[in-house]
């Protein structure tokens, strides 16, 4: 195989994590559409600011706050400028994808009636399921899906007749983390902004791999998750056109998030304090910031080259096993690989491979309908990073086959 794309022997010294033995064996961590490791440039930033300038943002005279405040704002500009956003207050921290969207559906609970409708697509997280459940019993809007083929597909022609002038919001996946389809969202985008309806896209997927740019989508709102690219957990950024977040109601209510108080009536702060209540995340939206410049550095064209090689190399060794299903098989997709092995189940190869020191998921991954969609219970999930490598990948294949033999 070709290893030039990327220097991956240097590539891997940054995350010492992958140095660790799971179960008397070296880790092979093919589990990053779950989380994704942490490199030493990250952790060092974490480290860094708990040891020298740890303090509350935005409120303080005094120098510690101030450069805290810088960091954090910093970091604001560091994820606009990645994602072209237009304006920096268009980037609003949270604590992840799914906070995010609840912030946009909490908003269009207050603006939506019992005679809209929302679209949702067929392979969508449960994140961008449930906070619109729950919308619509608030509203008594409909939820529409938008469906897929076998193959992982989402069924365009079905969206058309789906959008009409009632329609309100579509949500949809930029890439699925249970079939790895890359969703052609700019389309969709397209065609819902030609019926009037707004656009909310998932990027917790996209954004490990590839950099989604704002204003050539022309997408109403983006949500993403710190912790699948490098950063830490507990952050993640909402982008939202500024004319939505204007006119959307704050979703807590609190410090930071005002500008004036008294007890008749509070007036809420500009963006995007109106959207970031209380006292934030700020390590972590500056660690944020710091695991965006980390993977720039490497460079996204190399990342997903790689990535490329690594899902196509593991394919090709899955599809020369007996017996073995893969879900999903859309021409474009990410470097995630759903399967199963006929007559077993998929718990009983996590565990046996987990024994091995690789590190896959089994279950549902929150995409329940999808699973429902193959009438199959889970599936077994490899998802890889661009500091994997083929040699854990021949350990993998050596692991399920292994396995295999030992469950049938
Ligand atoms: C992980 C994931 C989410 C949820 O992200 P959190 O960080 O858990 O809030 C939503 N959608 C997709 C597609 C995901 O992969």
């Amino acid at each position: 195989m070709d290893h030039s794309v990327l220097d991956i022997k240097k590539i891997r010294a940054d995350f010492p994590i992958l140095n660790r033995r799971v179960n008397g064996h070296p880790l092979v961590y093919l589990d990053n559409a779950a989380t994704s490791q942490t490199p030493q440039q990250v952790i060092d930033t974490i480290v860094d600011y708990y040891s020298t300038y740890n303090a509350n943002i935005h409120r303080g005279v005094h120098s510690l706050s101030q450069e805290a405040t810088n960091r954090y704002e910093e970091s604001r500009k560091i994820i606009q400028k990645h994602i072209n956003a237009e304006k920096l207050h268009e980037i609003i921290f949270t604590s992840g994808t799914t906070h995010g969207i609840n912030i946009i559906a909490n908003g269009f609970s207050e603006i939506l009636g019992a005679k809209d409708e929302i679209i949702v697509s067929a392979m969508e997280h449960h994140s961008n399921i449930v906070p619109w459940q729950m919308l619509c019993e608030k509203t008594g809007s409909t939820l529409r899906v938008l469906p897929m083929d076998v193959e992982g597909n989402l069924m365009l022609d079905d969206f058309e007749a789906l959008l009409n002038t009632n329609t309100k919001l579509v949500l949809i996946d930029h890439i699925s983390n249970a079939l790895g389809t890359i969703n052609p969202i700019k389309r969709i985008i397209d065609l819902a902004h030609t019926h009037g309806a707004a656009v909310l896209v998932d990027g917790a997927q996209s954004c490990p791999h590839i950099i989604p740019d704002m204003q050539d989508l022309d997408v109403d709102f983006y949500v993403i998750s710190g912790h699948k690219m490098c950063g830490p957990t507990g952050i993640g950024v909402l982008y939202g056109k500024e004319k939505w977040l204007d006119q959307l109601p704050p979703y807590q209510g609190g410090g930071e998030m005002i500008s004036e108080v008294t007890f008749e009536k509070t007036t809420y702060a500009e963006l995007p304090h109106k959207f970031e209540a209380g006292t934030p995340n700020v390590c972590g939206a500056i660690a944020f910031g710091a695991a965006v410049d980390y993977m720039n550095s490497i460079g996204f064209d190399k990342i997903s080259a790689y990535e490329n090689q690594l899902l196509e190399y593991a394919t090709n060794a899955l599809d020369a096993i007996d017996g073995i299903r893969i879900y999903g098989r859309a021409a474009a997709k990410a470097a995630v690989i759903s399967f199963n092995i006929e007559g077993i189940h998929p718990y009983d190869i996590g565990t046996i491979l987990d024994k091995l020191g690789i590190a896959v998921r089994t279950g549902h991954h929150c995409a329940q309908p999808i699973m429902d969609f193959y009438n199959i219970p889970g599936t077994i999930r490899v998802s890889f990073a661009f500091y994997n490598t083929f040699e854990e990948i021949d350990r993998f294949i050596e692991g399920l086959k292994k396995a295999k033999s030992m469950l049938s």
